[in-house]
């Protein structure tokens, strides 16, 4: 028999009502979890469990109680706690799986299946544990129906978990349809499976394990169900109760925290800020509104540096405040930035130079605003506009030391102390004929371009390796195969103390060479030459004085005669100036040549200076009568008046200037000698009365041969260009000073000398030549020339008492002298057999002879010649053409100190 029982629907209520409330409460704390820290979200997720499965079991408790069955029910204890159990372990997986931030379909998938298999498993053991009294049959409609209802409830509650989980919206509202759909449908799935339950009236049996509710309890079971109920529903107010007090912690704390949170990031935004207007650079950020690019940050030092302010930027497009053209160029770079890229670029604004990078900030996929910094870069631009100058001033001077060093023109070759070549410039190559342009020479060794065409390389090897060891300065010369020659310089190469390398230099210097050798050639030639001149002038001046001895001798002899007509003696006298002028005119060829030469000796000496002047006048005193001109010797402080001079050469300059004074004076005019005296120098002024000098010539009448045409006045140019000569040998000078028509002035100044010594006399000017003691003389004349000997006899035979033997060879003279006690011999220096000097020597070493004085008589009128002479041991020299009255002189002289 079936037992279809009745329900208490106010215990039906109760359970739905419990059911719903359950879940509200179950929902609530899942929403908690989502918010609650990990330690509190195991004991909510307890909690929850807890809650939903005491609510579902309490439900289906309370509907079991709430069913009202003919016999009284018992529960078996096991079952009915294992019911519990099952519910609890499905709702703690749900809030497990739903508590996970991310869920796969597989845990869904069991979260679903677990939900509505606990809910299957509570109602079924629930039912279970119920001991009616007859067996228990299943209506299978009703039984698959309530299958399918908790496996969909099931999975309802658990999506419905999830979907309150996410939802952010009317959440109360939607816990609260949650709850009623959830407790609704556990109900139903209750009621169903309890509809599905059919008992069949049996024996009623009983075991010691089962629970008897109505023996155990003094309630009846309504008062149970009423009692479970309540003390349910007082647990899960209390959840909720706890639940709102834990939401309302947990709010505060949140608003707390956001508080917080909030100052934190306003504090760090104005820092953010102050740092961005403090830094040097440039802060800025931009957004595209339209088609214009309008910033909404400037800020940063850079800024003022650039000429501007926030003020000008914020809120504007780069084209509202810079020049158009500097603006559209920039706008290329923002646009770029907007399209996505990062865009870097230097500029310079107002004299600033500035590096700017601008980095656009994406959000989902978009770019949103585009961030630039910019930092001041003007030091670097300027450090980098320097470097560049500076690189292109070293790029100049590197060009210019290159020009300058191909365009010397000797070669140049730098090595370092390995060898290798440092610098080498174009006449080098040229010269060693290395064809390979100088850049890929630079950095080789220098062993395969060194040139290999020395005449004698292995020498040269040796001394390049020598040269090179040493480290001392060289200059060489070598010679090349070709025959070229080559001067070559080495310098070791130091920078401060350290050894840098080898310099090397190289000058092609055949050609100067040849013209060395050629001038070489030429002086030589000019020596030899001079010498042929020297030697012409000698044998001229000897060749010119033999026959002028003849002339002078004669014309003097002839002056003698007294028987000769006036007309005969003017005659005479012509011939006798003619000579004598071509005597003096040889003489000064003679010694102009060898002042030229350079072969003149000058041997100064302390002269008391008047006393040559005196000589020279009286000299002159002949020529100055003649043109009644008066010499006027003003002879003032002349005790001081000593020079150093050479004595005759003295004599020689002031005859010359007095005879021009006479010369070019007019007739009974004045000469007028006087002296001035300087600290170091004393100066003889020769003053004369004459025609004078114009001023351009005055200058130019030293020269050698220069006249003024004077067609009246003899004269040749020489006399004062050796004045000159002689003066500035003697390290003195001499001048004139002179106007036309009124006179001319010459001075001498010569060094001044402190002590004194009187001119020297010449062999041909003596002075007391003593009378002949003796009656009967014997004098031997060694002579080849005809006319000489002619004349001496002539002369000879004037003075009376002397004996003339004549010898026309040396050793003829010899033979004689050896015969005949002689009491002079006269002897010629160029005789046809032996020289002078020999014929002497032999005469001194000959016992017989050696007493005999013998006078040179030579027309060699050299100084040298007549001190040789004299050194070799003559007596005396006279020099020809023979000055009778001197000669007799000498003979007289020379006799007499027998
Ligand atoms: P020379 O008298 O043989 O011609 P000099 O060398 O002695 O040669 O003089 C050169 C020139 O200087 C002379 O030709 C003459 O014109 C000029 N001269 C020299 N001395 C005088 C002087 N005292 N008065 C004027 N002219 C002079």
């Amino acid at each position: 028999m079936v037992h279809a029982g009745s329900y208490d629907m106010k215990l039906v209520i109760l359970s739905v009502i419990i059911a719903i409330f359950s879940s509200f409460a179950s929902l609530k704390i899942m929403t908690r979890l989502a918010v609650t820290k990990e330690i509190e979200r195991q004991f909510w997720i307890l909690a929850g469990a807890t809650i939903m499965a005491l609510g579902i079991w309490t439900m289906h408790f309370i509907g079991m109680l709430g069913h009202h069955l003919h016999s009284p029910m018992t529960f078996n204890t096991s079952l009915t706690f294992l019911s519990f159990l099952f519910i609890f372990i499905g709702s703690a997986c749900i809030y497990v799986i739903t508590a996970r931030s991310t869920i796969p379909y597989l845990s869904k998938l069991i979260g679903i299946t677990v939900m509505g298999v606990s809910i299957i498993g509570t109602h079924v053991i629930g039912i279970l544990s119920v001991q009616p009294m007859g067996v228990v049959h299943y209506h299978l409609l009703l039984t698959l129906i309530t299958l399918f209802l908790s496996l969909t409830i099931g999975a309802g509650i658990f999506l419905l978990f999830l979907y309150i989980k996410n939802t952010t919206t009317h959440i109360t509202l939607k816990k609260l349809i949650s709850s009623f759909f959830i407790g609704i449908g556990v109900s139903a799935v209750h009621y169903t499976a309890m509809e599905a339950v059919q008992l069949t009236e049996g024996p009623l049996s009983f075991n010691v394990e089962r629970m008897t509710m109505i023996s155990s309890l003094v309630f009846s079971t309504d008062r149970l169900a009423y009692v479970v109920g309540l003390a349910t529903i007082v647990i899960i107010l209390s959840i909720i109760v706890l639940t709102y007090s834990d939401k309302i912690k947990a709010e505060q704390q949140r608003l707390l925290l956001e508080r917080e949170l909030a100052e934190q990031t306003n504090k760090a935004q104005q820092d953010l800020i102050n740092t961005i207007q403090r830094q040097q650079g440039v802060t800025l950020k931009y957004v595209k509104i339209g088609e214009r690019y309008v910033h909404t940050l400037a800020e940063g030092e850079l800024l003022a540096k650039l000429g501007l302010t926030p003020d000008i930027v914020v809120g504007k497009d780069l084209r509202d405040f810079l020049p158009q053209d500097y603006a559209e160029h920039k706008l290329q770079s923002y646009i770029k930035a907007w399209e996505g890229e990062v865009v870097n670029y230097e500029e310079q604004l107002n004299g600033t130079d500035y590096y700017m990078s601008l980095s656009p900030v994406i959000e989902n996929g978009k770019v949103i605003e585009v961030i630039g910094s910019g930092i001041d870069i003007t030091e670097r631009m300027r450090a980098e506009r320097i470097l560049l100058e500076s690189e292109k001033k070293l790029r100049e001077s590197h060009a210019l030391r290159r020009t300058l060093i191909d365009s010397l023109p000797i070669a140049i070759l730098v090595l370092d102390t390995n060898l290798n070549i440092i610098s080498v410039n174009k006449p080098h190559c040229h010269l060693f004929n290395i064809d390979v342009p100088i850049k890929e020479i630079i950095g080789k060794n220098v062993v395969q371009y060194r040139p290999n065409y020395y005449k004698n390389i292995n020498e040269e090897e040796a001394k390049v390796k020598g040269i090179i060891e040493n480290k001392q300065p060289v200059i060489d010369e070598i010679e090349l195969h070709s025959g070229r020659i080559i001067k070559r310089s080495y310098f070791p190469f130091f920078v401060g103390k350290e050894f840098r390398g080898h310099l090397w230099t190289f000058e092609e210097i055949t050609e100067r060479k040849q013209i060395e050798q050629a001038n070489q050639q030429a002086r030589e030639a000019a020596e030899k030459a001079n010498l042929a001149k020297s030697r012409f002038l000698s044998n001229m001046s000897h060749e010119l004085r033999t026959p002028l001895n003849g002339i002078l001798g004669f014309a003097q002899l002839l002056e003698l005669d007294d028987t000769l007509t006036n007309q005969q003696r003017m005659f005479v006298h012509e011939i006798n100036k003619g000579g004598r002028h071509l005597l003096n005119l040889i003489n000064e060829i003679f010694d102009l040549s060898k002042i030229e030469e350079g072969k003149l000796t000058i041997s100064t000496d302390s002269i008391r200076v008047d006393t040559v002047v005196n000589e020279c006048i009286n000299l002159i005193g002949s020529a100055a009568d003649q043109k009644s001109v008066q010499i006027i010797h003003e002879t003032e402080n002349v005790e001081e008046g000593y020079v150093y001079a050479d004595p005759i050469r003295l004599r020689q300059i002031i005859l010359n200037l007095l005879n021009n004074a006479i010369k070019y004076n007019r007739l009974n005019g004045e000469v007028t000698v006087c002296y001035t005296y300087q600290e170091e120098h004393l100066s003889i002024h020769i003053r004369d009365t004459g025609i004078g000098i114009r001023p351009e010539e005055q200058e130019m009448i030293f020269a050698p041969f220069y006249r003024i045409n004077h067609a009246y006045i003899e004269g040749t140019g020489i006399g004062l260009s050796l004045v000159k000569q002689l003066v500035s040998l003697m390290e003195g000078e001499v001048g004139v000073k002179s106007q036309v028509g009124l006179g001319s002035e010459f001075w001498v100044s010569l060094p001044r000398a402190a002590c004194c010594k009187d001119a020297i006399n010449t062999p041909n000017e003596r002075k007391n030549a003593n009378l002949l003691k003796q009656n009967t003389y014997i004098i031997l004349y060694i002579e080849d020339n005809p006319s000489n000997m002619h004349l001496v006899r002539e002369i000879l035979g004037t003075v009376t008492g002397v004996t003339l033997l004549s010898a026309m060879t040396g050793k003829e003279g010899l033979k004689i002298a050896a015969q005949q006690s002689l009491d002079l011999i006269l002897c010629d220096i160029h005789l046809p057999d032996l020289h002078g000097f020999e014929v002497l020597e032999r005469l001194q070493s000959n016992p017989l002879t050696e007493h005999i004085p013998v006078i040179a008589l030579s027309a060699n009128a050299l100084k040298e010649d007549i001190h040789r002479a004299l050194e070799a041991g003559f007596t005396d020299y006279i020099t020809k053409p023979i000055d009778i009255p001197a000669f007799i002189e000498a003979i007289s002289e020379h006799m007499s100190n027998e």
